[in-house]
C-alpha cells in the first residue's frame, strides 16, 4: 500500500462530531499531527502505538510555523503508511488545509481529505442558532475576520447589503473594525449579533447583542478566541432553539479519577449531560537496566558520590539496595548530592541526609557545586530517568567524571491511555501541571484504588494543586468501601449514592446540582 496523508476535519469541538470515516482512519493511523482546535479526545480512537504530534497552541503561545508543519507532513508521509493531519472544523475552511494539500502534492505524497463539520455551521447550531431560516435568512456567508496579511480585502460594501447570515471566524481581535465596517456600509445598528466562544464544548459561552452594543459587551465580558461572530436575524432563534446549555450538568467541571478501562463510560455519560470532564492521568514508571544498576551498586567503591536528580531515582536506588540486602551503612563515605527539595524529602524518608544540595539545579549550578567538592579524580554515579535532559548531563560530563545510569522510564498515560509525544517536549514536562484543576466542582471515586491513585500523586508541586482541588470540590464516592478509604485519608465525602452504580453516582451529582 502507498503511504498516504489524510487531512481530517475533527468537527467544531464536541468529540462526537467527527465523521465515521474520520474516526475510522484515526484508528488506522501510524502517526497523528494535531493542533489545539481539534478535540484531543479524538486521539482516543488511535491505536496504542500510534505516534501523536502536537503542533500548535492557542494564539499567542508557541506555534509550529505553517511551513514547518508542511515539511513535517511531507517527512511523515515519506516514512509512514497512514499519516493523519487532524484539524478543527473542516480542513478547508480557513484551516490552511489547502496549502498542506498543495505542499504534499508537490512533494508527490498521496493525500486525501475527510471533510468535517465546520464551526461556522455546527458551532452556531450548538448555540441554538440556525444558520438559515425560511423567510429570515436565505443565504449564509463565512468570512475571515483576520485580514492583516491578506491581499484581498473584505468587501464590506457587498456584505452589508446581504440578507443572509454573516459568520466571521478569527474575528475577535478585529471585532470593532468588523462592526464599524458593517455599520458604515449600511447595516442597521439593531441587527442582532452573537459571539459564540468555544462552541460545542462544555466551555461554550454565548454573548448576545446588536451591532450597536456588541463591542461594548465583548469588552466588558473579555471575550476571547476561539469565537464565532454571527450577524443576522437568525440570532434571535436562540431563545427557542438552544439546547446544549440547558443540559443538566452544563458548566459543571468534574474530575474523574481513573481506573483506566472502566472510566470512559462514566466520562461519556457526564459529557452527554453537558459536563466538562477532566480525567486524572497517571504516570507509569517502568524500571529499566536493573542489572546495570545492581552491578554498579555492587561496585560502589569506585564512585565518590551519587547524584540524585529525582525522588523516583532515590526510590529505585534504595529499593535495589534492599533487594541486595544492603543497608545505609554500605554507602559509607559516598557523597550524596541531591537536586531538588522534593528529591531531598524522599532521601530523608530513607533516613539519609544530603551532603550537598546545589542552590541552582541548572548544569551551571551543579557544576559550581561539584567544583567545591575537593576530591582528586572524583567519579559520580547518576541514576536517573531515560527521559532526563540530555544536554544537562552532556555538559557535566565534559567537566566531571560521571556515569549516568538510566534506571527508569516515565510514561505519561494521558486520559485516553495513549502515550503522548509532544514535539515541543521539554524537561520533565508534567501532565498534571497542564490540567485545569482550579474550577473542579466534583471529584468522583469509583474504587479504593482510584483513591490510592489520587493520594499517591499528592507529592511535589502537582500535589499542591490536587490537594487544593480535593479540599475545594465536592467529593463523590461510589459506595461505602470507597468512602471508607477516602475517610482514612481524612477526606470528607460529600455525596454517595444509595445504590453503588455509576448511573446512580451520576444521578446524585445531577440532583445535587439541581438543588444548588
Ligand atoms: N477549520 C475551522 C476553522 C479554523 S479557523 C472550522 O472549519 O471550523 C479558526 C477559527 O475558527 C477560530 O478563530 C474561531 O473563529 C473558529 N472556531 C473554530 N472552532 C471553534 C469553536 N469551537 N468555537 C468557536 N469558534 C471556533
Amino acid at each position: 500500500m502507498m503511504n498516504r496523508v489524510y487531512l481530517i476535519g475533527a468537527g467544531p469541538g464536541d468529540r462526537e462530531l467527527i465523521t465515521v470515516k474520520g474516526a475510522r482512519i484515526i484508528q488506522l493511523a501510524d502517526v497523528i499531527v494535531y493542533d489545539h482546535l481539534a478535540n484531543s479526545a479524538l486521539l482516543e480512537y488511535a491505536s496504542e502505538d500510534c505516534k501523536l504530534i502536537y503542533v500548535g497552541k492557542e494564539t499567542g503561545h508557541h506555534v509550529m510555523k505553517q511551513e514547518e508543519i508542511n515539511s513535517l507532513l511531507v517527512e511523515l508521509g515519506s516514512n509512514y503508511q497512514c499519516v493523519v493531519r487532524l484539524k478543527g472544523g473542516d480542513p478547508y475552511v480557513f484551516g490552511r488545509g489547502g496549502e498542506e494539500g498543495e505542499f504534499l502534492r508537490s512533494a508527490d505524497i498521496e493525500f486525501e481529505v475527510v471533510p468535517g463539520i465546520t464551526s461556522a455551521i455546527g458551532g452556531l447550531a450548538y448555540a441554538g442558532i440556525p444558520i438559515t431560516q425560511r423567510n429570515i435568512a436565505t443565504s449564509f456567508h463565512v468570512i475571515t475576520g483576520h485580514t492583516s496579511n491578506q491581499s484581498k480585502p473584505i468587501q464590506y460594501e457587498h456584505l452589508a447589503k446581504l440578507n443572509g447570515t454573516l459568520v466571521f471566524l478569527m474575528g475577535v481581535r478585529n471585532l470593532s473594525s468588523i462592526v464599524a465596517n458593517l455599520l458604515s456600509n449600511g447595516k442597521t445598528s439593531n441587527t442582532p449579533v452573537a459571539i459564540i466562544y468555544k462552541a460545542s464544548t462544555p466551555d461554550q459561552k454565548v454573548y448576545i447583542g446588536e451591532l450597536s452594543n456588541i463591542v461594548k459587551i465583548a469588552k466588558k465580558e473579555k471575550v476571547k478566541p476561539p469565537s464565532l461572530i454571527v450577524v443576522g436575524e437568525v440570532v434571535n432563534y436562540r431563545e427557542v432553539l438552544s439546547f446544549y446549555e440547558n443540559k443538566p450538568l452544563f458548566g459543571k467541571h468534574i474530575l474523574v479519577t481513573r481506573s483506566r478501562d472502566k472510566q470512559s463510560k462514566m466520562s461519556d455519560e457526564l459529557l452527554a449531560l453537558g459536563a466538562k470532564v477532566t480525567q486524572l492521568p497517571t504516570i507509569k514508571i517502568k524500571t529499566i537496566n536493573d542489572d546495570l544498576l545492581e552491578n554498579e551498586i555492587n561496585e560502589i567503591n569506585k564512585y565518590t558520590g551519587i547524584v540524585f536528580t529525582s525522588g523516583m531515582a532515590v526510590t529505585i536506588f534504595f529499593e535495589k539496595m534492599k533487594k541486595l540486602k544492603l543497608d545505609a551503612r554500605y554507602l559509607g563515605s559516598q557523597k550524596l548530592i541531591v537536586i531538588g527539595t522534593e528529591t531531598n524529602k524522599v532521601l530523608e524518608m530513607y533516613g539519609l541526609y544530603a551532603d550537598y544540595i546545589p542552590e541552582e539545579f541548572s548544569k551551571e549550578g551543579v557544576a559550581k557545586l561539584l567544583k567545591t567538592i575537593d576530591i582528586q579524580n572524583a567519579y559520580y554515579m547518576i541514576p536517573r530517568s531515560e527521559k532526563g535532559d540530555k544536554q544537562w548531563i552532556k555538559a557535566l560530563e565534559e567537566e566531571f567524571r560521571m556515569h549516568e545510569i538510566h534506571c527508569y522510564d516515565t510514561q505519561f498515560i494521558d486520559e485516553f491511555g495513549v502515550d503522548k509525544i509532544d514535539i515541543n517536549d521539554g524537561l520533565d514536562k508534567s501532565s498534571i501541571d497542564s490540567l485545569e484543576l482550579g474550577s473542579i466542582d466534583y471529584i468522583t471515586f469509583t474504587s479504593s484504588s482510584t483513591v490510592h491513585g489520587y493520594m499517591n500523586q499528592l507529592v511535589g508541586s502537582n500535589g499542591i494543586k490536587l490537594r487544593e482541588c480535593i479540599q475545594r470540590a465536592k467529593v463523590v464516592a461510589i459506595g461505602p468501601t470507597t468512602r471508607k478509604t477516602l475517610e482514612e485519608y481524612n477526606i470528607t465525602v460529600d455525596l454517595q449514592p444509595v445504590e453503588y452504580t455509576i448511573k446512580n453516582m451520576i444521578q446524585i451529582i445531577v440532583n445535587d446540582n439541581k438543588n444548588m
